[in-house]
């Protein structure tokens, strides 16, 4: 079947970023039967914590169609996404995500990010990050400015 032929490739990719020097992920988009792109986690070979195999993957694909919005796009991802990847992936309107291995076999190997899924469940106020909101009257002036724009692209 199709779907386990696109997350071999993922978890191919996971296998050989290891080998390269990076962590143990791969993802691909896939449009149509076909891969629009991959992407690997490049955290450590980067400096940036951002850089998981999803948003590479997305970030990869969203500059080949020439589009922010992957509609019609499936992501496939050696491993259950974490947190921050499913917001990326909420965002780009990627339409099924298949993954391999879960949450639980990714803590196993040292990669926990269910604290994360807590945390985000929390108030603001109750979380160990904290996070402080500014009173200002300011604070909806970039609104406002978008509300006023004409020329804006919608998203
Ligand atoms: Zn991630």
């Amino acid at each position: 079947m199709m779907e386990s032929r696109f997350l071999d490739r993922a978890l191919a990719l996971a296998v050989e970023n290891v080998a390269a020097g990076g962590g143990p992920f791969g993802a691909l988009i896939v449009r149509n039967g076909e891969v629009v792109a991959t992407g690997v986690n490049r955290v450590t070979r980067e400096n940036d914590p951002t850089s998981h195999a999803e948003v590479n993957a997305i970030r990869a694909a969203s500059q080949k169609l020439k589009t922010f919005k992957l509609e019609g796009c499936e992501l496939y991802s050696s491993c259950e996404p974490c947190p921050m990847c499913m917001g990326a992936i909420y965002w780009a309107g990627v339409t099924t995500v298949y993954y391999g291995a879960d949450s639980d076999e990714a803590a196993v190997a040292g990669f926990d990010d269910r604290y994360i899924y807590d945390e985000l469940r929390k108030k603001p106020q109750q979380r160990t990050l904290r996070c402080i909101q500014i009173p200002s009257p300011s604070n909806s002036e970039p609104f406002d400015a978008w509300r006023l724009c004409d020329n804006k692209v919608i998203y």
